[in-house]
């Protein structure tokens, strides 16, 4: 069991998609609005997956139900609770604006209503509101990493922090690929590394975190494909091999209610996996470390 020194911290987490929170009871509240009929073992049914491109094909479909502000401000809402719920204080999510470009809806109008839906909750103890990043995720094979250079570049003169998933299903090539051609400051899931010794040292020597969300690793079957296994389970991950290399990690759900986790369980799954309590304690700050926000961390333990 996770010790209480653990348990009980104020936890920060950076890799979370919002559209990727929504709990299936949500999805059916949505569902009706829409008028169309749902049930949450329906919903259950579609939040389980073979495979990474089943994965997204259910991302997309439960994207498809977000079709106003009200509906974004909903699962903003219930997202801040799960959070508060966990003593997470601090978050960086995620909010897919492609889908709604793809929809032709206004980003605009859903992010004020992101954030007035936020706000309460955040003036409870939550950090920063604002945008801090610009990332790309989803089938990370689908576009030569040179092709987003461009828009990368347009990023950084904005301001915004760089972020990618980049060896999650990909190979170690697409991280290192990351971090030289986009000047990416974390990477999303990483795991590939694991297969690329000397990556792993460039990886901590330049204090470049990778992103790890365990669960999500095992549901999608991106671990299985790193470790050419058919199956992969949680005892396999790599997590503690890649934080014992010195490479940051901070510890994240990527899209929990779709992969049935929640930060106190990943933080569960990184003590079965052998981390000390200590370890876990350094865990836990390294998330408060390299957030993007950094006026709200916590002092070190
Ligand atoms: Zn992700």
């Amino acid at each position: 069991m996770l010790p209480e020194s653990v348990a009980s911290l104020p936890k920060a987490e950076l890799h979370l998609h919002l559209e990727g929170s929504i709990q299936p009871g949500t999805v059916c509240a949505l569902t009706a609005r829409h008028g169309v009929t749902v049930t949450g073992d329906e919903v259950r049914r579609r939040y389980a997956y073979q495979n990474f491109s089943e994965f997204l094909e259910t991302f997309k479909w439960v994207t498809s139900l977000l079709r106003d502000p009200r509906d974004y401000a909903l699962i903003t809402h219930d997202l801040a609770e799960q959070l508060l719920s966990q003593r997470v204080m601090y978050a960086e999510v995620t909010i897919s604006i492609g889908v709604m470009l793809l929809r032709k809806q206004r980003p605009e109008s859903n992010f004020e209503a992101i954030l007035a839906a936020a706000e309460p909750e955040a003036a409870k103890q939550c950090a920063s509101k604002s945008i801090v990043a610009f990332g790309i995720g989803g089938d990370e094979l689908s576009v030569p990493t040179k092709e987003l250079r461009p828009v990368y570049e347009q990023a950084a003169a904005l301001g915004l922090h760089r972020l990618i998933h980049a060896g999650e299903i990909g190979g170690p090539e697409k991280i290192r690929e990351a971090v030289e051609l986009l000047g990416a400051e974390r990477i999303g899931h990483g795991i590939a590394a694991i297969n690329d010794p000397a990556l792993m040292d460039l990886l901590a020597d330049r204090r470049i975190p990778l992103e790890i969300c365990p669960q999500s690793n095992i549901r999608t079957g991106a671990l299985a494909l790193q470790l050419r296994r058919v199956v992969a389970r949680i005892e396999d991950h790599p997590l503690l091999a890649l934080f014992r290399h010195g490479i940051p990690i901070v510890l994240s759900t990527d899209d929990p209610a779709m992969f049935h986790t929640t930060l106190l369980n990943e933080y569960e799954h990184a003590h079965q996996l052998g981390m000390t309590e200590n370890e876990l304690l350094r865990l836990a700050q390294m998330s408060f470390d390299f957030a993007f926000e950094r006026k709200n961390s916590r002092t070190a333990v």
